[in-house]
């Protein structure tokens, strides 16, 4: 819980824990409900104007309580429709928000974390190095903002359909933040996202895979861009502290763990001449047998000094029709927003880097050992 002077934080609070702050206060646990309402579902941050709670109750939150957005700095919109925010955070973080309209849907990515530790060799958030993890009133703020935002573009509020954690930061490197921020999008009485519209993607924190899979009814993705060990280690540094035989056990208990899932979606960006031949295909294929899995494969969007180029279209439809003929679903991304800097793995914001990347793992380790006690 975050306190503000003597005012607490309530965007980030899930519906439990705001029951707890209403009890502590002498309240009924409905008043967490109502409160909710207006903060989530109806987009009202001033109590005063929270009619149906009294007039003292109004007046005690203006007091004890405060709702703090994230303040809007940037706001492009791509040829194609994406339309990506620029978030400040504090005086010195920026972190961004890209909202993704298709036929049938409209995706919200969400960044988790103020840059990123893991050090993926392929992903421009990576350059930026790790600052800290976003709160869940930082996290859910990006929601309610991009709600607002396209509700007053006219789009009303079914624009946004699907949600994704896949954006800056690890997702499960700041476990109980997301958790809680997941919990207030899946919340009937804050944004209602069914458990198919809300997908966590992850590199492959394994002992965070377990402890989310007994808490929250999610739909998982994981980043494994390659088959074997050798390829992984260079490419997804976190795969030498949980390689794959380990991460794919982890998925097996994903699958059937409290929550039964229909099938877990893999990423696999495609690297000209690194991970994109018909014998990785053949072995990915081979790695996935009996999992029940989808594949998106990824065309790796360039940015800024990096040394990777992207996979023919030819190469990534071999590797495709590789996968399909083994009966795996697979569908190949479509790029969106890159005119703008929004596509997977483009996204910086500004931030300061106080952690200088040759420490990330230690980092890593550190942020580990503070979520999971
Ligand atoms: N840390 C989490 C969340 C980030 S999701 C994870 O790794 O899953 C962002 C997705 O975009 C990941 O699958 C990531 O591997 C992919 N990605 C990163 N850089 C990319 C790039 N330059 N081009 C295409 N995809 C990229």
């Amino acid at each position: 819980m975050t306190a503000v002077g003597e005012r607490t934080e309530l965007l980030g609070m899930p519906r439990e824990r705001l029951e707890g702050w209403f009890a502590a206060r002498g309240e009924k646990p409905f008043r967490a409900r109502q409160v909710l309402k207006w903060i989530h579902a109806r987009g009202v941050t001033d109590f005063s104007q929270m009619t149906d709670l009294s007039k003292a109750l109004r007046e005690r939150l203006a007091t004890e309580a405060v709702l703090r957005l994230p303040e809007v700095v940037g706001d492009r919109i791509s040829a194609d429709g994406t339309r990506k925010w620029a978030l400040r955070v504090d005086a010195h973080n920026v972190v961004e928000t890209v909202f993704i309209p298709e036929a049938r849907r409209g995706t919200l990515c969400v960044s988790s974390q103020v840059g990123c530790a893991l050090d993926c060799t392929f992903c421009a958030t990576a350059r930026q190095g790790f600052n800290r993890n976003l709160t869940a009133a930082e996290i859910i703020g990006q929601v309610w903002l991009a709600r607002r935002i396209l509700e007053q573009a006219g789009m009303g509020t079914a624009a946004l359909t699907n949600v994704v954690l896949m954006g800056m930061g690890e997702p499960l490197l700041n476990y109980r933040n997301v958790v809680d921020a997941l919990k207030l999008m899946m919340d009937d009485d804050a944004y209602g996202f069914g458990k198919r519209r809300v997908t966590l993607s992850t590199a492959g924190v394994v002992p965070a895979m377990d402890r989310l899979r007994e808490e929250l009814d999610v739909s998982l993705a994981v980043s494994l861009h390659a088959p074997d060990d050798a390829l992984r280690d260079r490419l997804v540094p976190l795969n030498r502290k949980y390689p794959i035989a380990e991460l794919m056990a982890a998925c097996r208990r994903f699958l059937d763990g409290k929550h039964r899932k229909h099938s877990i979606t893999f990423e696999y960006v495609m690297l000209d001449g690194i991970n994109d031949s018909v014998d990785h295909a053949r072995r990915l294929a081979r790695l996935l047998a009996g999992l029940p899995s989808k594949v998106n494969l990824i065309p790796f969007n360039p940015f800024r000094g990096t040394r990777y180029r992207r996979s023919s279209d030819a190469a990534t439809a071999r590797f495709a029709a590789v996968l399909q003929d083994k009966g795996i679903t697979t569908i190949t991304r479509r790029t969106r927003g890159d005119d703008i800097e929004a596509a997977c793995g483009q996204l910086a914001g500004r931030i300061r880097d106080r952690a200088r990347r040759a420490r990330h793992f230690a980092r890593v380790e550190e942020m580990f050992r503070a979520q999971s006690a």
